[in-house]
């Protein structure tokens, strides 16, 4: 088998024309674009040119009380009150727009984000306008989805979210806390904010009341003041782990309920009897695909033993046919990292791999001079103590481990700080089963991987989290059940 690419595509780039970025956005408070009360600005770059796309507001505290306030008296005057029938056409009508304007949107996110045009136009917009259309659904059937329950809302809701899947995080955030009646002020995070002005502009059009969603851009503080904002009743957030037991912390002792999406080390494993090519195109997909920039990669290969040689012969033929690169071309697989801070954090480790004494494998793949790149990255021969093998990387980064048993995999598997998913790749649907009931995992995928869907509940064991999203146990954490 050769390991050199023998297909030449040509570029096949995604057309800019029809995406309107502002040069400059306010914050989005009470159904306006309004001004900072600090003139504080920064700007959001595209991570394949480094080149600013638009200047953003640094939200201050004075700011988030602001939006706060907005969030109090659109939900006490207008949002709670309103029948759920009623609630559930604004999310209708949001959904709706979201797949009318679905290209803008996929091409403003991989222009922001750095994700190849193939992802946000199949997975991240598709998926955003999904959880607007299931949650529009259950807003006037919470009766019936919790039955002599009586749910209530739990009032103005703090949300915050991280780069990787930017306007997919703020639906599958806000359809549901406003399905359940409560209003929203929502921080994107500082790298990719734009579709979220994007989303500002679509509630706008579907004429939803002021206030009911808010967002203020900015760094890690304006999420700090948010979070401590002593009028929010709830905080929902997706981040790291070390910034989830932050806020965990500080809301020790108060009455604010509390959603975590935290980090992932995903064990994703190959059995001798799997179908091995598609097994190999689903570790690529689970890493590759989208520069693991995903909580629920597939981080780790876990190969039985006997096809350690095979899996890892296929899987090198097929990384060197990964095209790194613009990530507007329709061909790309592996985007741009979504900034310099994250590609450095990403070459950290993969000198801590090398020496750590794993065998490190990258094809030479072609990438650009200008932007944030990183070439699929494989460790072999990686022991379960070493750093690479424990910790998140949150890049194209994969290490290898073998296993000889069942019971030898599941500790493997289990072996570490988190538990957000996993993926099994077997012939048996009985081994299944049995893998999935014992690991401590919030997903196990079976002979696939990273597939979502708006009514399935999605969370983590251990440091991966708390709470679920998606599905009734999603709604259930915006609602008061008494
Ligand atoms: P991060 O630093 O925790 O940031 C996440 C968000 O929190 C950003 O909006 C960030 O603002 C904000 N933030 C930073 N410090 C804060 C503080 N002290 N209080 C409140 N908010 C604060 O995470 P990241 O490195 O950007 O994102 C990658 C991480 O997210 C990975 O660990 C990944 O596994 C995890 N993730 C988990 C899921 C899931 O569903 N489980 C999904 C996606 C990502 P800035 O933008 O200014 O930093
Ligand atoms: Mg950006």
């Amino acid at each position: 088998m050769s390991e050199t690419n023998s297909w030449e595509l040509a570029a096949a780039p995604e057309s800019t024309d029809h995406v309107k970025i502002e040069s400059e956005y306010g914050l989005f408070i009470d159904g306006e674009f309004v001004e900072s009360e600090s003139d504080e600005k920064f700007d959001s770059i595209n991570p394949a040119t480094e080149k600013p796309l638009a200047s953003l507001t640094e939200a201050n505290p004075a700011d988030v009380d602001r939006a706060v306030k907005a969030a109090q008296t659109a939900y006490s005057k207008t949002w709670s009150k309103m029948p759920g029938k009623e609630r559930g056409k604004y999310i209708f009508r949001i959904a709706r727009l979201i797949q009318e304007r679905a290209r803008e949107l996929a091409v403003l996110e991989t222009l922001d984000g750095g994700k190849p045009i193939r992802e946000s136009r199949d997975i991240d917009i598709p998926l955003a306008a999904a959880h607007f259309f299931y949650h529009a659904g259950w807003a006037d059937k919470l009766n019936y989805a919790f039955p002599n329950r009586n749910p209530k809302p739990l009032g103005v809701v703090g949300q915050v979210i991280p780069w990787n899947f930017p306007l997919l995080m703020a639906a599958w955030k806000i359809a549901p806390a406003l399905a359940a009646g409560n209003t929203v002020v929502l921080k994107p995070a500082e790298t990719t904010s734009l579709t979220a002005m994007k989303l500002a502009e679509i509630f706008q059009q579907a004429e939803l009341p002021p206030g009911v969603v808010n967002f203020v851009t900015g760094h890690g503080a304006v999420g700090e003041a948010l979070v401590n904002h002593k009028n929010v009743d709830k905080i929902a957030f997706t981040g790291s782990t070390a910034v989830g037991k932050q806020i965990q912390k500080s809301l020790a002792g108060t009455n604010k309920r509390l959603t975590l999406e935290l980090g992932g080390k995903a064990a994703n494993i190959v059995f001798e009897d799997a179908t091995i090519d598609q097994a190999v195109e689903g570790i690529v997909d689970g890493i590759y695909f989208n520069q693991g920039h995903v909580c629920c990669a597939g981080s780790r290969l876990l190969v039985q033993e006997s096809v350690h040689d095979q899996v890892i012969q296929k899987l090198k033929h097929r990384m060197n046919s990964l095209i790194v690169g613009d990530p507007l071309d329709k061909n790309t697989d592996v985007g741009a990292i979504n900034s310099a801070k994250q590609l450095k954090t990403i070459e950290s480790y993969i000198e801590i791999g090398k020496q750590e004494g794993a065998d490190f494998y990258q094809p030479d793949s072609n990438v650009p001079e200008q932007g944030y790149w990183c070439r699929p990255s494989l460790f072999t021969q990686v022991a379960q103590s070493n750093r690479i093998a424990q910790e998140e990387i949150f890049g194209p980064v994969l290490t290898v481990q073998t296993f000889r048993t069942v019971a030898e995999v599941i500790k493997k598997a289990n072996n570490t700080p988190y538990g957000l998913s996993a993926g099994v790749w077997t012939d048996k649907g009985s081994k299944i089963f049995n893998m999935t009931a014992q690991m401590k995992a919030g997903v196990v995928w079976a002979n696939t991987f990273n597939k979502f869907d708006p009514v399935s509940p999605f969370g983590g064991y251990k440091e991966s989290g708390l709470g679920r999203e998606g599905g009734l146990h999603g709604l259930a954490a915006y609602l008061d059940i008494s």
